[in-house]
């Protein structure tokens, strides 16, 4: 297993969009342990792998570090619940921290690592988590879910030659 490099805004790679995943053999079943590994050096609960520069859609969740990591490949969000505004970081975003609108709940199809289809319901940070990983898998950052007004905020911060802190 190997820790990966993880991908920095404004890298335009992390906007490219992902392809979905139609092989499922030793290589991916690598991809998804070097994942894991990385994951598990973060104190992040989610990775997705354009974040390590491979644009397929592929995504990890580890919202609770007494389990085992969870893996979705080829997720698709089936439905969501009414969204909340939560408060976020990413490991492709360093230094950045906000407020920003998810459901807390999901529906979700996906493959697991053996390519075999399932459904589940996700609640709270869980659900959380994909939403947040499935973005990033059709090149979007939970920065581009600012409200105007933490953008204006962050704009203000940068012409004042410091990090804005977000707030809500
Ligand atoms: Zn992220």
């Amino acid at each position: 297993m190997a820790k990966l490099n993880i991908l920095e805004h404004p890298d335009p790679r992390l906007r490219e969009p992902s392809a979905p995943v139609e092989t499922f053999d030793q290589a991916l079943r690598t991809l998804l342990d070097d994942m894991i590994e990385t994951l598990r050096a973060t104190s992040a609960i989610g990775l997705a792998a354009p974040q390590v520069d491979v644009r397929r859609r592929i995504v990890v969740c580890r919202t609770d570090p007494a389990r085992e990591p969870r893996v979705f490949i080829n997720p698709e969000i089936t439905g969501s619940s009414r969204p909340a505004y939560i408060e976020e970081q990413c490991l492709s975003v360093p230094g950045e921290k906000g407020l920003v609108m998810r459901p807390t709940r999901v529906s979700v199809r996906a493959h697991d690592a053996e390519g075999v289809r399932f459904h589940d319901k996700l609640e709270d940070l869980d659900a959380v988590c994909l939403h947040h990983e499935v973005d990033h898998l059709d090149g979007t950052l939970f920065i581009d879910r600012f409200s105007l007004w933490q953008r204006l905020g962050r704009t203000a911060g940068r012409l004042l030659g410091r990090r804005p802190a977000p707030s809500p």
